[in-house]
Parts: C-alpha cells; sequence; structure tokens
C-alpha cells in the first residue's frame, strides 16, 4: 500500500534503518533487527540509500524483505547525488519487481572520500523527482525545520519543498529535531505558502554522549539549552543518560500529537533497545492516537 493512502486514514510510526556496510553476514543481522522491529507494528520502515551510492543493493534487498516478508510497507530511500540515470534505471528495476511502492527522493552528500563528480545528472532532489514522476511511485521529499544548512534562508527552502510537491511528493519526511518550535514553524510557513502533505516530524532518541557529536555534525540541529545541561548532567552515568534520551524523544512526541502532527517517524538507527523503549512508554498514546 501506498504510504500517503494509509496518511489518509491514521496517524503513522514509522522507523528509519540502514543497510550494513559489508557483506550478506551483516544484511542478515540487519534482517534480524528488522524483524524486532516489525513486532512494535510500524506503519512503515525506511531503508536510507548511501550518500556514496554503494549499497544499492542492500537497500534493496532490505526493503523488499520488509515489504514482502514481514508485510510492512517499506518507504526505500534514493539519493541523486552519486548516481547516473543508469544507476537509477536498475535500482526501479529492482524497487517494481519487488513490489516496492514508495520512494523517498534525495540529493545526498557528497562524501568526503567520494572522487568522481558528485550531483552530475541530479543536482538536487527536485531533479530526481522529475525522473520519477512517471514511475508510478509514491514519492516522498525531506524537509527542514531548521533550514538545509546551504539553503540562503528558510523561505528559500521552503520554496524548493513546494516544487517537490509540484512534482509528485505526497509526503515529507522532517530531518532531526529538537525543538518542537521549528517543526510548528516548518508547518506553519509551509501551510501559508500553499504546501499540503504531510509533514512527518523525525525524532531521534540521544542515546549516548558520543551520538550528540555525531547528530550535530550530521544534521546541525540545536539542542535547546535545558536539555544540553541536563545532557551534560547525566554524561557520566550511561543508564540514565538514555532515560533522559528516551523521556525527551517522548515528550517531544506527545507534544507534537497534541499539536497534530500527522504521524512520527523514529530514527532508530537499527537501534531495536530505543524502538522498544519508546514505544513502550508510548504505548497506551499509540494505541489511542495512531
Ligand atoms: P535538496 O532538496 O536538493 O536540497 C539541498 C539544498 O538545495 C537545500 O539548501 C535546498 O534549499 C536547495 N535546493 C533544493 N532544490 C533546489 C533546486 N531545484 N534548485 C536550487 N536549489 C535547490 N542522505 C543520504 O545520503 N542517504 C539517505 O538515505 C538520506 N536520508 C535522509 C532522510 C531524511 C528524512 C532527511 C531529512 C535527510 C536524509 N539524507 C540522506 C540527507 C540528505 O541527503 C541531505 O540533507 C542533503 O544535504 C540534502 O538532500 P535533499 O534531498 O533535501 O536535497
Amino acid at each position: 500500500m501506498k504510504i500517503d493512502e494509509i496518511l489518509k486514514n491514521k496517524r503513522t510510526l514509522s522507523f528509519e534503518t540502514f543497510p550494513p556496510k559489508k557483506g550478506m553476514d551483516d544484511l542478515d543481522k540487519t534482517k534480524e533487527v528488522l524483524k524486532e522491529l516489525a513486532k512494535l507494528n510500524p506503519d512503515f520502515i525506511s531503508v536510507t540509500y548511501g550518500a556514496g551510492g554503494s549499497n544499492s543493493k542492500g537497500n534493496v534487498e532490505l526493503a523488499s524483505y520488509i515489504k514482502n516478508e514481514l508485510n510492512i510497507e517499506a518507504l526505500a530511500h534514493l539519493t541523486g547525488g552519486p548516481s547516473t540515470p543508469e544507476d537509477i534505471d536498475n535500482v526501479v528495476k529492482e524497487l517494481k519487481k519487488n513490489n516496492i511502492e514508495n520512494i523517498l527522493a534525495l540529493r545526498g552528500d557528497k562524501p568526503l572520500d567520494y572522487e568522481a563528480e558528485y550531483c552530475k545528472y541530479f543536482k538536487h532532489a527536485t531533479d530526481l523527482m522529475e525522473y520519477l514522476k512517471d514511475d508510478g511511485f509514491t514519492l516522498a521529499g525531506a524537509a527542514y525545520p531548521e533550514a538545509h544548512v546551504e539553503a540562503i534562508s528558510l523561505k528559500a527552502d521552503l520554496e524548493f519543498m513546494k516544487k517537490k510537491e509540484e512534482l509528485g511528493a505526497k509526503f515529507f519526511v522532517t530531518q532531526i529535531f529538537f525543538d518542537n518550535e521549528y517543526y510548528y514553524r516548518l508547518v506553519k510557513e509551509a501551510r501559508e505558502i500553499g504546501i499540503k502533505s504531510p509533514i512527518i516530524p523525525g525524532i531521534m532518541p540521544l542515546v549516548s554522549p558520543k551520538s550528540i557529536a555525531r547528530t550535530k555534525s550530521m544534521c546541525g540541529s540545536t539542542i535547546p539549552l535545558n536539555y544540553r545541561n541536563m545532557l551534560e548532567f547525566y554524561q557520566d552515568k550511561p543508564k540514565a543518560f538514555k532515560e533522559l534520551g528516551y523521556n525527551y524523544a517522548v515528550y517531544q512526541i506527545m507534544d507534537l500529537l497534541a499539536k497534530g502532527a500527522p504521524g512520527i517517524h523514529l530514527y532508530v538507527m537499527n537501534n531495536t533497545t530505543t524502538a522498544n523503549e519508546i514505544v513502550r512508554r508510548l504505548e497506551n498514546v499509540i494505541k489511542e492516537y495512531f
């Protein structure tokens, strides 16, 4: 089923996962992770696509496993930056063969060790969407509550978001954020310029001090001062630190739901403990509000 159809009828719970960088053994391990995540009844699971384009096989194989073995909708990420039209044709062929109906179309970021010309054929996500728009997939796009790091302004970023919708994006998934006010501003300004599609907030529970640095360097999201102070206070006590990460994410989610978010996308990044902890804490909320 197409994810935009699910979104018309209910709030969605979804998880973001990634394929292993190495071989088949690791792929089997990732399938075990997906099996565990499936027990939490998500509406869809997304699988990332390497910014360098190297793990496309893993991406398709895991998306297919989610869809065809676990019977859960799969959202396959696809990055245009490292791809030629032929690469995209090949992935599209495989996705179709495996009944995958949903693609999150992205640009990607040039990896440091990437030597070839990046974005040679698909300069922006919109170019990839233009290329994919008649292929019958439900397309989704990325959205940035604090504006994309390269954007000259949120307003400019929103115009490109609108272009994504015009090219067929049926929903958006946001970058990670820790201050819900950025999400509310994004939704408000998006609606003001006529963007109608659901904008699913992306939430990442911070479960270790290391994850803070990684998250900050990857997406530059602002951490509010009161949360930063707590992260600092608990940083030497790993169990308490995890509790803080889970509880803060739960607080964000409960606030987002109360203000009408169409679903929650959890950046669990193959961590089943994190997924279990969040879903357990939200058991009644999920029963009553999803
Ligand atoms: P774009 O939409 O192309 O935007 C990039 C910049 O260009 C922005 O500043 C925007 O304002 C501007 N822009 C957009 N369109 C145009 C246009 N037509 N003309 C001129 N300027 C334009 N990366 C991966 O490598 N693999 C993944 O699987 C992956 N999954 C992600 C999932 C989510 C939910 C999010 C939010 C990000 C993900 N990323 C992933 C990271 C993403 O690739 C980077 O954030 C990248 O820098 C931008 O991708 P984009 O699709 O938003 O690009």
